[in-house]
């Protein structure tokens, strides 16, 4: 199946993070952009179509700012991202004009695709991009990123592009060669975990995605994005970017990191969005019937089997829905505000009438707009 799927890939992300282009100390380091564009390069004139994340802005901007310590308050940050990114950018721009490759930035932030329309039209511009044959080179904006919209992490982000861009595998580029059993900074005996099935919760376990143990090497975002990719049905491989010749080889068949396969039921792009893109604005504890009707018989869910309403929504965002035990089974889309949906939470059809006037809508969220998680 490993081989099969990276043989066949038509359209591969491939996320480069910091530490593999950039130093504490010394910045940029413009070598290895050259290593990789050449291993990218490689991939693009086999037949595929490449898109890259690659963080390091931050870093190079410290170093060439002269700043000594990695700036604490959030616009000296942001002046570092500006700063950095410019010259992550010239070196990219260089590297891959020497191979004869085309490349873009892309700036993005999460309220750029938290909004359907926006999403549908980064779409559109990475699918032009790609018909011009040009490699996009997307980081976070984080020059203008502040928490509400940040995506936090570029694996994230990487994910979030991959499924934007429907590309069949989302290589992860890190100074680990994969997911371990232990951390392999720590435990000696750690061994590589070649190929995941399934994401179950030891596998998060072991990527220190739950606390029970720490972080395997930064692991946790990394399988958090693998379970995106799994979920619109790419494949994830997480592998070391430290060896020039490594990624196109794998391609080919040579064995490395950890591949993480897609799940056999996909999600479509709407509700993938809905899922995985959208932040909730709110939380519904249904009762145990709405939750049967909802994961069972594949109902929209009504107001009647809504207990509880929290948080502040309007009609049309994203809210979580709870079972009785406050498990998280559902994501959906809201057709009340929160306010409304107070007053007529546990009402039936008729009652809801005498209550608030004729509605709209008589599903609280419509099966169409609803997600089980
Ligand atoms: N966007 C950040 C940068 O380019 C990096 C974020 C991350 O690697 O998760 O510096």
């Amino acid at each position: 199946m490993r081989d099969r799927v990276l043989k066949d890939a038509k359209r591969v992300v491939v996320k480069i993070g910091s530490s593999l282009v950039a130093s504490r100390g010394a910045g940029l380091r413009p070598e290895r952009i050259e290593q990789l564009a050449s291993d990218i390069a490689a991939l693009k004139t086999g037949g595929r179509d490449v898109l890259v994340v690659s963080s390091g802005a931050i870093v190079s901007g410290i170093q060439k700012l002269g700043l000594t310590a990695y700036p604490k308050n959030l616009p000296e940050k942001q002046a570092a991202a500006a700063v950095g990114q410019s010259r992550l950018m010239w070196a990219y721009e260089k590297a891959f004009e020497s191979l004869g490759q085309k490349v873009a930035q892309v700036l993005l932030t999460h309220q750029d695709l938290a909004d359907r329309k926006r999403f549908m039209n980064a779409r559109h511009t990475l699918a032009a991009l790609i018909g011009f044959g040009v490699i996009p080179i997307i980081n976070e904006n984080d020059t203008v990123a502040v928490d509400e919209i940040r995506f936090g992490d570029n694996d994230n982000l990487a994910a979030q592009v991959a499924h934007l861009v429907d590309a069949d595998v989302l290589v992860i580029l890190s100074d680990v060669a994969g997911l371990y059993t232990e951390d392999p900074r720590k435990n000696t005996s750690a061994t590589l975990i070649p190929l995941v099935t399934d994401i179950t919760k030891d596998i998060e376990r072991r990527a220190g995605a739950t606390d029970s143990f720490e972080g395997t090497g930064g692991m946790a975002t990394k399988i958090q994005a693998a379970k995106k990719v799994a979920e619109y049905g790419g494949a994830t491989l997480i592998m070391s970017g430290e060896q020039t010749g490594l990624l196109p080889s794998v391609f080919d068949g040579a064995e490395a990191g950890t591949f993480i396969l897609p799940k056999g039921r996909r999600l479509t792009s709407r509700k993938h969005w809905i899922a995985f893109t959208l932040r909730v604005k709110g939380q519904l504890a249904l009762d145990d019937g709405a939750v049967e009707a909802l994961v069972r018989r594949g109902k929209s869910l009504l107001p009647s089997g809504i207990t509880a309403v929290s948080g502040d929504f309007s009609a049309g965002d994203a809210v979580a829905c709870t079972n009785r035990q406050g498990k998280e089974i559902a994501k959906g889309l809201v057709n009340f505000s929160a306010d409304t949906l107070k007053r007529i939470k546990g009402l039936k059809t008729a009652e809801i009438q005498k209550t608030v006037g004729a509605q709209e809508y008589e599903e609280a969220i419509h099966r169409d707009n609803l997600v089980i998680l």
